[in-house]
């Protein structure tokens, strides 16, 4: 099984290689980051690529190298037909590396580039869970961060790849993406061990904003200090900044919301009934018992409910997990 692993990374290792080099290869593709304005400093610091349209490029290496393609399929590089034949997964596509922390690549997120898109491609696909590669606990562009993450004591964090890139190419090197908008309770731990104060740049859509309220709401319990920057509806943190430039969002970050004033906001649309229940659960939910007074007030006070109203059958947290155990 470990060595199964290490041959996995290997394959991984040689796929990057392979897909940098076809970037510099392909003038359509170079042309496309070019248009998105990615800095070869930038490529060259994400380990960035490209797969080219051959079904058998990357297959035919591992071939060659001798790797069990069993193996290549079963991590998400190659596939296997039901006559047994085994071909690449990602054609026509940038890639973008997913790398631990110690920047070893473990999967890939590959997009489409138009000019060689046929229309019908999701324009994004990943690598599934597989043995070296739990999506759930991953935040791509961790191994780039983590210095300024642990310098800055403040770590950003956004929906996608190009998010990542944008942000450091204009010097903000502490971000990661959690990829997509479900920010899972693994990637929440994850963020708690790196740094307490976070600050969501979600896209400026209504996924974008409701995957903001989520990611608060599992932040704040943990005693996580979360501040939300909200962007127009057309933009993400990318787009922005390209098209918008670095002074709005500066002017954007200086107005940003903390985290619970953010969840007061969304809450007020949403009906009573609903506002309670949240809030509620919410409060059940707080680790920190220094926190749970002033989180309560709070809520009951932006929400205009009586607060021992809105206390009524929750069960304050008291101890922390350690101390349960002990009890156990
Ligand atoms: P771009 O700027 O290149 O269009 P984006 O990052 O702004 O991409 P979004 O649609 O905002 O794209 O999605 C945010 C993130 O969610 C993506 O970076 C990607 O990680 C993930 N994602 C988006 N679409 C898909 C998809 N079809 N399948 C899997 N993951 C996806
Ligand atoms: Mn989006
Ligand atoms: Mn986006
Ligand atoms: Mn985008």
């Amino acid at each position: 099984q470990v060595s199964h692993k290490q041959e996995m990374m290997k394959m991984h290792e040689i796929a990057t290689h392979h897909f940098r080099q076809n970037l510099q290869k392909s003038d359509i593709v170079r042309k496309y980051v070019q248009e998105r304005q990615i800095a070869p400093e930038t490529l060259e610091r994400f380990g960035i690529g490209f797969s080219s349209d051959s079904w058998q490029a990357l297959a035919d290496i591992f071939k060659r190298s001798g790797f069990d393609l069993d193996i290549a399929a079963e991590c998400g590089l190659l596939m296997k037909s039901k006559n047994g034949r085994y071909y690449d997964r990602f054609r026509n596509r940038l890639m973008f590396p997913i790398r631990d922390v110690n920047g070893r690549t473990i999967a890939f997120g590959g997009r489409v580039i138009p000019a060689l898109d046929d229309g019908e491609s999701a324009k994004y696909l990943n690598t599934n869970g597989t043995p070296i590669y739990k999506k759930s606990q991953q935040l791509f562009g961790l191994d780039v961060a983590r210095r300024s993450v642990t310098a800055q004591k403040n770590i950003m964090i956004t929906e996608g790849y190009m998010d990542v890139l944008t942000l450091y190419q204009f010097g903000y090197t502490n971000a990661v993406a959690c990829l997509g908008t479900s920010f899972p309770e693994e990637q929440v731990k994850r963020i708690t061990e790196l740094s307490k104060n976070v600050e969501l740049l979600f896209d400026g859509d209504n996924p974008g904003r409701e995957a903001a309220f989520k990611a608060c709401g599992k932040l704040l319990v943990k005693g996580i200090s979360c501040k939300v920057v909200l962007f127009p509806p057309e933009d993400d943190i990318d787009s922005l900044l390209k098209g918008k430039g670095k002074e709005l969002f500066e002017n954007l970050r200086e107005n940003r919301t903390e985290g619970l004033s953010f969840c007061i906001q969304t809450l007020k649309k949403r009906s009573p009934k609903d506002a309670i229940e949240w809030s509620r659960e919410f409060l059940g939910q707080i680790e920190m018992p220094e926190l749970f007074q002033p989180m309560a007030s709070k809520l009951a006070l932006g929400l205009g409910i009586d607060e021992a109203e809105l206390r009524l059958g929750v069960v304050e947290q008291k101890k922390t997990q350690n101390t349960r155990m002990n009890f156990q």
